[in-house]
């Protein structure tokens, strides 16, 4: 199973990713998280993409290419993956058809998370991410929110800095424009799913997996 999981960001795309790599046993690539760690432990990769990341922009097709191509052939003997946060713009799109077709793959399906603005500023100015396994949280359903810690592994709850108000305006906007022409250049090619991401996680699941 190949897939690619698109959406705003704050859509669901990490919580629902990890949802259905668990029930198709693939692999789960998430470019932020891998940039996020590369920032976190302050490699060269970290220290090239850092800015973009703080900034809300998207960091340079470049290496972000460099990152698939390294994840897929790490990856090859898996039953398949999930892209979460890749590709981002059409550029990236065109480049990951290519490596696919040269690696004789192709992709199963592209599922959208379709989620209002106003939701997304609501659930990205909420959420937390733990500093040690990424494990997404909302800080509203925390009885305690000063002192609340990750329910998976126990490690701090931290808020992004891209997750500030300022900075979510700019990913918006770069989504607008960057992202959302991806939604038609699947449909074209066939691929897209497209799926309510509003109410419980477990229902949102239900609805992309339906369609798998
Ligand atoms: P995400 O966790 O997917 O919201 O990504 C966080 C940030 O990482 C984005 O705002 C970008 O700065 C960067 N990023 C993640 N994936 C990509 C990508 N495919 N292309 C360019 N930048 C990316």
């Amino acid at each position: 199973m190949r897939l690619v999981l698109l959406g705003a960001p704050g859509a669901g795309k990490g919580t629902q990713a990890k949802k259905i790599v668990q029930r198709f046993k693939i692999s789960h690539i998430s470019t932020g998280n891998i940039l996020r760690n590369e920032i976190k432990n302050d490699t060269e990769l970290g220290r090239k993409a850092g800015n973009f990341v703080k900034e809300g922009k998207l960091v340079p097709d470049e290496l972000i290419i460099e990152i698939i191509k390294k994840e897929l052939e790490g990856k090859q003997s898996d039953k398949g993956f999930l892209m979460d946060g890749f590709p981002r713009n059409l550029k990236q799109a065109k480049m990951f058809g290519d490596m696919l077709d040269l690696l004789g793959i192709k992709l199963d399906s592209v599922i959208n998370i379709d989620v209002s603005k106003d939701e997304i500023i609501k659930r990205l100015t909420s959420r937390r991410i733990c500093h040690s396994c990424n494990n997404i949280c909302n800080i509203n359903n925390f009885k305690d929110a000063e002192s609340a810690k990750c329910p998976e592994c126990g490690g701090d709850l931290i808020k992004r800095k891209d997750d500030e108000l300022k900075v979510i305006t700019e990913r918006l906007n770069v989504y607008e424009k960057e992202t959302k022409p991806l939604i038609d250049y699947y449909r074209e090619h066939n691929l897209l799913v497209n799926i309510d991401g509003t109410g419980m996680e477990n229902q949102v699941t239900e609805r992309a997996l339906k369609h798998l």
